[in-house]
Parts: C-alpha cells; sequence; structure tokens
C-alpha cells in the first residue's frame, strides 16, 4: 500500500511517498525558516500562506521521484499546530482524495514524530519511553503500541525547543534557535556559569523552562560578554533536566528503552547525556527526521491504514489534541 504524507502544522511544508513493503519511496521538504528568520519566529498568516504556494509542486515532485501518479491514500497532519497552516495541508489532501477517489487518514503530528524512528528499524520493541521534544512540546510517554500512550509528564509552561528559541533571541542569534544556540554553546566554558535545573528537586516528571529563559535574560544582562558560556550553561541545564527525567521515567515505567524524537532530539550533547546514562538503551531517528518532515506523517499513515476514511466529507484541523487521547489503528472516532 502507498501513502502520500503531508505536513503543514508549522512552517515546514513537507511531502513524501511511504510504501508499506518498500518503505520511503521519495520526499520533498521546503522550509520556510528564511521567511520567517528576519521576525524571528514563525508568523502564521506568512506560513499558511506560503504552504499554499509550495504544495502543489512539492506533492508533484514527491510523487514523480516515487514514480507512481496516484499513491493507494493520503494521509495529512491533522492537528496540533497552526490552525491556518494545518487547514492548508488538510484541504489540500481531502480535495486530492476526492479527485483521486482515495481515502485520506488524518495524522496527530506527534505520534508522527514519536514513530518516526521505527521507520529505520532502529527502534525498540513495545513497550519503551519516549522523550518528545519539539519547538511546541516537551512530552514523556509511556508507549505501549500505536495509540497507546500514557502521559508521563509534560512541560508546565515554554517547551524545550522553544526554550532553545528564545535563548537565541537573547544571545542575538538567529532563528531557528536550536542549532545556533548548540554551535554556540561548543565554544562556551561549562564551568563559568550554572543555571538552576527546573524541578529536578521535585517528585513528578513534568518539567518547566520559562523560569531558565529568565535565569538566562538576567545571565546576558550582566555578562554580555560572554555569550558562549551562557549559551553552554543553559545546554547544560536544559540537558541535565531531561536526562535526569528520563532516567526516573524509565524507573517508574520498569523499562530500559528510551526513544527520543522531535527538533531538539537532533541536538548532539542531549544525545551523549541519555546514551551515558546507567542500563539505557537509546533510540534516536536519524537527523533528518527529528525536525518536521512529510515522511514522518506518510509513514505513521501507512501505519494506521485502519483509519482510513474512504469518502471525506469534510477536512479535520484540530489546533490542539492531547496525544493521550489517541486510540490504537481502528478504533479512533472523528466526532
Ligand atoms: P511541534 O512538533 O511541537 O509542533 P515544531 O514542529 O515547530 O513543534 P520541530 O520542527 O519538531 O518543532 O522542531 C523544531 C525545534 O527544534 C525548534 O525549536 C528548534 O530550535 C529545535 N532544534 C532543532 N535542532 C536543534 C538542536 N540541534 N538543538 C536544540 N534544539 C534544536
Ligand atoms: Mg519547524
Ligand atoms: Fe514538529
Amino acid at each position: 500500500t502507498t501513502v502520500l504524507g503531508i505536513e503543514t502544522s508549522c512552517d515546514e511544508t513537507g511531502v513524501a511517498v511511504y510504501d508499506s513493503q518498500r518503505g520511503l519511496l521519495s520526499e520533498a521538504l521546503f522550509s520556510q525558516i528564511a521567511l520567517h528568520a528576519e521576525h524571528g519566529g514563525v508568523v502564521p498568516e506568512l506560513a499558511s500562506r506560503d504552504h499554499v504556494r509550495r504544495l502543489a509542486g512539492l506533492v508533484d515532485e514527491a510523487l514523480a521521484s516515487a514514480g507512481v501518479e496516484q499513491t493507494d491514500c493520503i494521509a495529512y497532519t491533522a492537528g496540533p499546530g497552526l490552525i491556518g497552516a494545518l487547514m492548508v495541508g488538510a484541504s489540500f489532501a481531502t480535495g486530492l482524495a476526492t479527485a483521486w477517489g482515495r481515502p485520506v487518514i488524518p495524522i496527530h503530528h506527534m505520534e508522527g514524530h514519536l514513530l518516526a524512528p521505527l521507520m529505520t528499524g532502529e527502534a525498540p520493541d513495545f513497550p519503551f519511553v519516549a522523550l518528545l521534544v519539539s519547538g511546541g512540546h516537551t512530552l514523556l510517554v509511556q508507549v505501549e503500541g500505536i495509540g497507546r500512550y500514557r502521559l508521563l509528564g509534560q512541560t508546565r509552561d515554554d517547551a524545550v525547543g522553544e526554550a532553545f528559541d528564545k535563548t537565541a533571541k537573547l544571545l542575538q542569534l538567529d532563528y531557528p534557535g536550536g542549532p545556533a544556540v548548540a554551535r554556540l554553546a561548543e565554544q562556551g566554558d561549562p564551568a563559568r556559569f550554572r543555571l538552576p535545573r527546573p524541578m529536578l528537586d521535585k517528585p513528578g516528571l513534568d518539567f518547566s523552562f520559562s523560569g531558565l529563559k529568565t535565569a538566562v535574560y538576567l545571565l546576558a544582562q550582566d555578562h554580555p560578554e560572554s555569550p558562549a558560556d551562557i549559551a553552554r550553561a543553559f545546554e547544560e541545564a536544559v540537558v541535565e533536566t531531561l536526562a535526569t527525567k528520563c532516567q526516573r521515567a524509565l524507573a517508574q515505567a520498569g523499562c530500559a528503552d528510551l526513544l527520543i524524537a522531535g527538533g531538539v532530539a537532533a541536538n548532539t550533547r542531549l544525545r551523549q547525556a541519555l546514551a551515558a546514562l546507567p542500563g539505557v538503551r537509546l533510540h534516536t531517528p536519524p537527523l533528518a527526521l527529528c525536525t518536521d518532515n512529510g515522511a514522518m506523517i506518510a509513514h505513521a499513515g501507512a501505519l494506521r491504514l485502519a483509519d482510513a476514511i474512504e469518502q471525506p466529507t469534510r477536512m479535520l484541523a484540530r489546533p490542539r489534541w492531547p496525544l493521550d487521547t489517541l486510540e490504537p489503528p481502528g478504533q479512533f472516532a472523528w466526532t
């Protein structure tokens, strides 16, 4: 079965063709980073408009390089994300599916991230613990199977990726901030400053990163001459906080397998720290599958063929959509 995947939840237009037997056949991606860079963050209306501009061309490109004219079904990101951006992908997918006489499969963006490592055969068997760290989410999830997600912890305020992006802004680095902060931190002295490790002294598996942002702000005011040392202190604080909570989550779940996904999973220091946790087997997606892409949506679609909607009568877009409300394939009812 071939699946066309369409991702437009934020600032990447991603399209891919995935075959349930042969794997990923093709991929096309356009990142709007340059478009939003001058604004220092994603401007929702600009994002929607650019998805409109790019989507048809990317679909043509992905189909052509897969060597197919149609696919058996179309999976699209139905949420969570920016409402206007989601609606572009949802309406395009629904229209194309109707023209082709094929079904659609609405996909949860974070499930796309979470299942992406399964594409490469590097992933563990169920159950495992997943750390989802991206621009909008910080989630610790006990994964019993596809669509069987128990939320162990989440952020109470900023997401980790958001904290990286805001720290980059404070240090006058480029958007998106994650890679920029990580690069600068390489030159920083880890012993120079120590920032707080938020909520490590409390039990439970929730996170909070907004206080860290304030601490970075104050430090940058006092030491405008040392952005690299500050970037390093920030990264150390984030990584130690995430690693400690992951270790607690694995202990609580009685599990040795930890999977990371989402944009921040591209961070080298985070990968090293998690791989070094005693008794932990770490599973990581390839770098290109960490940030948003169409392949993860096509792949999730291939795992959710049982959710195919044969004759879609409306497009589905949910800006807010908690991951733990999902059901296993074939059991999810759109209401
Ligand atoms: P969500 O998936 O929650 O809807 P999103 O789709 O915008 O949010 P992703 O595309 O998954 O997020 O990831 C982008 C985030 O990852 C940005 O915040 C970016 O700064 C961060 N990021 C990317 N690379 C790195 C890195 N090497 N180190 C730290 N953070 C990174
Ligand atoms: Mg993005
Ligand atoms: Fe994402």
